[in-house]
């Protein structure tokens, strides 16, 4: 790969490349529609991700090109930038505007994009592509910045310059993800620990629904509100920072404040789904593989039910999933209302398994979804 995209690089540029990176994208395990409310979330990085290909230019020119998209930009190097429409080098310039506005200099530099995550479907190509040119550009030019400034700037570039109010959960997966580990990150207090995945005769298959999301950004948004909403409520009695300071035990006592049904299912989902996250993790710790996948499959009935944040596209999925003999354990990830969902699926069935699910999604969704196999990787790294 690195020797192909070095040969791209030569193609586009008419010169040689000087350095390649890779960064991931990412999986969320459990704890879904957390990150907003102050709870645990268990992403991990996934071996699919973005390369980027770079070399200096005398001519005080940022350029930009990717493998997936026909668009190309030039700025010129060293100035403030905007957000210009919906460029995808949005997201690189971005970057580049955090390090200026940080007082670093940025010389003229030629960049090459190439991503195989599936673009826009949850897996989180944006914190990839932003953490890749923050990362690659903090190691080319020794700006200093550690890993969690990185993830600080690209968070901002997400909410301020292209406007996404995310959480941080997606941008700390990309850049702190480790082979083989999922990070249990407290969303409050970005403490994290990263805890040993050992799929054994398992691997992770993730199922891209193909699903538009359209409606995504609005309905994340209205439940962010609901969510304060239940939280405004339950503060009549007690004093709360975010909904994840409850536990389900306590969450019982003070639930009558809240009368409207929605709401309460709403709450309900995100004190239980922080639960699941410890237990999850406890599961992991212990080896109880099969224990983590029925978790997984409880956070996918609390999503569809209480949150309604699930769709036709993914429940077909999960559906299929848990009639499957060989899969323990099945979700959506990410937002939601489309996307991606995961599986854990035992290792040799990954062709019957594509084959059925495929039958089965079709007839019922009229169209295929796309199924890939992942591992998981490491984080940003030189190649
Ligand atoms: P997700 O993060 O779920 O994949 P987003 O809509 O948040 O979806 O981000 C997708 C956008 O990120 C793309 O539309 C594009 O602007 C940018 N992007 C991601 N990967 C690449 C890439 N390899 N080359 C160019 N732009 C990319
Ligand atoms: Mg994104």
């Amino acid at each position: 790969m690195k020797i192909k995209l070095e040969e791209k690089f030569a193609e586009q540029y008419h010169k040689n490349a000087d350095a390649v990176y890779f960064t991931p994208g990412r999986v969320n395990l459990i704890g879904e529609h957390i990150d907003y409310n102050g709870g645990l979330v268990m992403p991990c990085a996934i071996t699919l991700g973005t390369w980027l290909v770079i070399a200096p230019n005398s001519e005080n020119k940022l350029r930009f090109k990717s493998l997936n998209f026909e668009a190309q930009t030039e700025v010129e190097s060293n100035q403030i930038y905007t957000k210009n429409g919906s460029l995808w080098a949005n997201y690189p310039i971005g970057v580049i505007n955090e390090f200026i506005n940080d007082g670093k200099e940025i010389p003229g530099m030629d960049f090459l994009y190439f991503g195989n995550i599936p673009i826009g479907s949850g897996l989180s190509s944006s914190a990839s592509i932003e953490i890749a040119t923050a990362f690659a550009l903090n190691d080319y030019l020794n700006l200093g910045y550690d890993n969690l400034e990185l993830v600080k700037i690209a968070k901002r570039v997400e909410n301020d310059f292209i406007g996404l109010n995310s959480g941080i959960m997606d941008q700390f997966a990309v850049a702190f993800g480790e082979k083989d580990k999922a990070i249990v990150l407290d969303c409050e207090t970005l403490k994290y620990k990263m805890v040993d995945v050992d799929l054994g005769n398992y691997v992770l298959a993730i199922i891209n629904t193909k699903k538009p999301r359209e409606l995504a950004d609005s309905k994340y948004n209205e439940r962010v509100e609901e969510c304060k909403t239940a939280l405004n409520l339950l503060n009549e009695e007690i004093k709360l920072n975010n909904l994840c300071e409850l536990t389900a035990e306590k969450f019982a006592l003070h639930n009558h404040l809240i009368k409207d049904e929605t709401i309460l299912n709403r709450a309900t989902h995100v004190v239980k789904e922080n639960g699941r996250v410890h237990l999850a993790a406890k599961a992991l710790n212990a080896g109880q593989l099969e224990e983590f996948g029925r978790l997984m499959y409880a956070s996918h009935q609390s999503l569809k039910e209480l949150y309604e944040v699930s769709g036709k596209e993914l429940d077909a999925v999960v559906d299929f999933c848990s009639d499957y003999e060989h899969v323990i354990g099945a979700r959506m990830t990410g937002a939601g209302f489309g996307g991606c969902a995961i599986a854990l699926l035992e290792k040799g069935y990954e062709e019957d398994f594509a084959k059925h699910l495929t039958d089965y999604y079709v007839d019922k969704i009229g169209y295929p979804a796309e199924i890939y196999v992942s591992e998981i990787g490491n984080g940003p790294i030189k190649l």
